[in-house]
């Protein structure tokens, strides 16, 4: 089917993308964060670089309305690196680890900047900020969080696989007071692929804090096996707190490629609440970590996954005001999509 159809009938909002600052950043991403490339696994090079351009050409010929990047710096990443170069001399290590500290900080804070400035530029974009509760103490994390929303960020996004802390980390709490009281949305990473990472079972004990909190679970939950593990931990929690929502971001492939069956699929967003559910891609992670082979013709990008995503979502048995929600009007109900104040 043409996805172009389908958007053309109903308003499409991807609520999670990535976009990457130029090719330089997009090679980082994937050799760096990911380890993809050519000694490690995967092709080469990345099958979607992820740049502006690449972002808006895929709303192009899709047809989606409305991007929204969530920002993040592998700062995590960064400092364990870092620590292997600190010297040897105790005062001088504890001089240079303030100083590698500071640097990550500013890195994250130059790529939030650079999201809410490309943002402004292009009413198509919006963004969530990134931030990392271990290197930013208190004042500068909220101060960040504080100076981005005004800015026009429209929330925050967390990264604890990459930054080593769970959801039920106390140096946490602060942020969740301070988003609950502003109503501003927090959007939540969790992983199942390896043990001791952040799941929804984490986010539980922040939630018994902060009730209100308005959590966005990327993945609904992305348990190792549809329904049970995570993907139930989150179905426990949009049903406990009616703050609590969740993307679909990588889990449309999964009935596209056979793993999943449309009906399993509709049953389980409706135990979650259709009302709670965005459309979302998770473009280009998505397509970096599944390359297609012939994905993208010579000079272009891969855009097989999203589009994959687009069709399910057009295809599934939910009535048609279930489908209108999930596709974007739960985005504007969520999150919003006034434009931000700059030209256009
Ligand atoms: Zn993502």
């Amino acid at each position: 089917m043409d996805v172009r159809e389908f958007t053309g009938s109903v308003e499409v909002i991807d609520a999670h993308i990535h976009v990457q600052r130029s090719a330089a950043h997009a090679l980082e991403l994937y050799n760096y964060f990911l380890m993809r490339g050519p000694v490690m696994s995967g092709p080469h090079m990345p099958v979607a670089l992820g740049t502006v351009e690449q972002a808006l050409a895929m709303r192009e010929r899709t047809g989606v309305r409305h991007l929204n990047i969530m920002m993040f710096t592998w700062s995590g990443t960064y400092y364990r690196d870092g620590l292997f170069t600190l010297p040897d001399d105790p005062t001088d290590r504890v001089q240079a680890d303030g100083e590698l500290r500071a640097r990550i900080v500013r890195r994250v804070r130059d790529n939030n900047d650079w999201a809410v400035e490309t943002a402004r530029q292009h009413a198509a974009l919006s963004c969530f900020i990134g931030i990392d509760p271990v290197l930013m103490d208190e004042t500068t994390l909220l101060g960040e969080v504080e100076d981005k929303i005004r800015r026009g960020a429209k929330g925050v996004k967390s990264m604890f696989p990459d930054t080593g802390i769970l959801a039920n980390d106390r140096r946490l709490w602060p942020l969740y007071d301070y988003l609950q009281s502003r109503d501003i949305p927090l959007q939540m990473v969790c992983a199942e692929w390896a043990p001791n990472l952040n799941r929804p079972l984490h986010c539980a004990e922040a939630l018994a804090a902060f009730p209100k909190l308005r959590m966005i679970f990327s993945h609904i939950g992305h348990g190792r096996e549809f329904g049970t593990g995570a993907d139930a931990e989150f179905v426990e929690l949009a049903r406990r707190y009616a703050n609590v929502c969740g993307d679909v971001s990588l889990r449309l492939p999964e009935v596209a490629d056979g793993h999943v069956s449309p009906r399993e699929m509709v049953a389980h967003l409706r135990k979650i609440g259709t009302d709670r559910i965005l459309y979302a891609s998770n473009f280009c992670l998505n397509e970096l970590l599944h390359a297609d082979p012939n994905g993208g013709a010579a000079g272009d990008f891969q855009m097989t996954q999203t589009v994959k995503g687009l069709e399910v979502l057009a295809t599934l048995p939910l009535t048609e005001e279930e489908r209108a929600d999930i596709a974007g009007r739960n985005y504007r109900r969520w999150v919003g999509l006034d434009a931000p104040a700059g030209p256009q």
